[in-house]
């Protein structure tokens, strides 16, 4: 066994279908008896229906929560903390609302109880990342991990497939990039191969029939193993392309689905084993090809292009990246990053990247 360092996350995780019931059950456990509950405004029924759950125990609802956390949202939200009277948070969706509760628990330090309706993990890492004036600030720290999370594979029900394969691939991309990550562990590495061996299949089911239960709880199990992924080891250069794109306006999860396979090639020579275990997983010789051909399946956009970027901000893109980069296995340079946004930008397939 190769030397590792461990840290265990202290976070309690309620996992089934019809869970959401068991809220009122989770807050009382807590010691708290006045819950703001959070969403975007597309969930504001989700989030009401949690509050109609909660009963006296909740403060309101605040269904303003918007991707990558806009500090000035997070700032109306305190005000409805402080108003109401809230003693904790319950997040019900997906990264944007469940942001929203970690920002809150940033500056107050509120037990949280997180509700998530997709796959991105946001609710089991110790991550935030806020925006302010178009700038996205990241930080790691225990305060933001949720204290509990309640998984209720009713609420994806709704998800509508393209969100469920570009969410479903955004938490695949944490699972292969913790395969090969500079602080690595076994208790990350073995959830990444069970995680992609359920997500891969599941999406594949869930496009047939979007109502499949057994397909949305293996997908919503291996969101869950690859959020856990996501928060117990560093991230590489996906994320570090991902996160640069994000700050061009590029849309969050459908980013991760079309530049997965493209960073997996650029790092397939050097992280041999990771790679074999990515394969494994998926059932195919390849790792990025595999990639590649199961997000052309599920339909997912073909190309940087297709999300709106323009070609002008490929170097852009590039300089963005190799300034600072993230700890990678292959060494970034600016040439190799530059060929791979370009294969990416024209969705010419991992193979024709170098
Ligand atoms: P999201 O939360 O913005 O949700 C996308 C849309 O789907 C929203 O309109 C939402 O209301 C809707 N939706 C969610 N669940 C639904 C359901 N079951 N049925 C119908 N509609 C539903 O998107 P996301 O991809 O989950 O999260 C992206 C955000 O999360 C980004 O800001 C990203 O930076 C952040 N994120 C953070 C971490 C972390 O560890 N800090 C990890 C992953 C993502």
């Amino acid at each position: 066994m190769t030397p590792f360092t461990y840290d265990a996350l202290p976070v309690r995780v309620v996992f089934g279908s019809g869970t959401l019931r068991q809220l009122p059950a989770e807050l009382a456990r807590l010691g708290c008896r006045r819950a703001l509950v959070l969403s975007t405004p597309e969930q504001r029924g989700t989030a009401e229906r949690a509050s109609t759950l909660l009963g006296a125990a909740s403060a309101g609802v605040f269904a303003e929560a918007a991707m990558h956390t806009p500090v000035a949202v997070t700032a109306a939200a305190m005000n409805d903390v402080e108003r109401l009277g809230a003693d904790s948070v319950v997040s019900v969706g997906g990264g944007s609302a469940i942001g929203l509760g970690k920002a809150i628990a940033l500056r107050t330090d509120l037990p949280q109880i997180a509700v998530p309706t997709t796959y991105a993990g946001s609710e089991a890492t110790p991550i935030l990342g806020e925006t302010d004036g178009g700038e996205k600030v990241t930080q790691r720290t225990l305060r933001v991990l949720p204290e509990v999370i309640l998984y209720d594979v009713e609420l994806t029900l709704t998800l509508p497939p393209g969100l469920t394969v570009t969410s479903g691939l955004n938490a695949i991309a944490h699972a292969v990039e913790a395969l090969y990550a500079a602080d690595a562990n076994p208790v990350a590495s073995v959830l990444t191969e069970q995680a992609i061996g359920l997500l891969g299949p599941a999406l594949t089911a869930i496009i047939q029939d979007p109502s499949d239960k057994a397909a949305r709880s293996d997908a919503l199990y291996g969101a869950w193993a690859c959020g856990t992924c996501l928060g117990l080891v560093g991230m590489s250069l996906h994320h570090k392309l991902c996160h640069v794109l994000g700050g061009l306006g590029l849309p969050h999860a459908p980013t991760h689905a079309v530049m997965l396979p493209y960073a997996v090639a650029y790092n397939d020579a050097a992280a041999p084993d990771a790679m074999r275990r990515v394969a494994r997983a998926l059932g195919v010789s390849d790792a990025a090809t595999g990639l590649f051909a199961l997000a052309r399946s599920l339909g997912t956009p073909p190309s940087l292009a297709a999300l709106g970027m323009h070609a002008g901000d490929i170097g852009r893109a590039a300089d963005l990246a190799v300034s600072n980069p993230y700890p990678n296995p292959a060494p970034i340079t600016r040439e190799g990053i530059r060929n791979l946004l370009d294969a990416a930008f024209y969705g010419r397939g991992p193979a024709q990247q170098h």
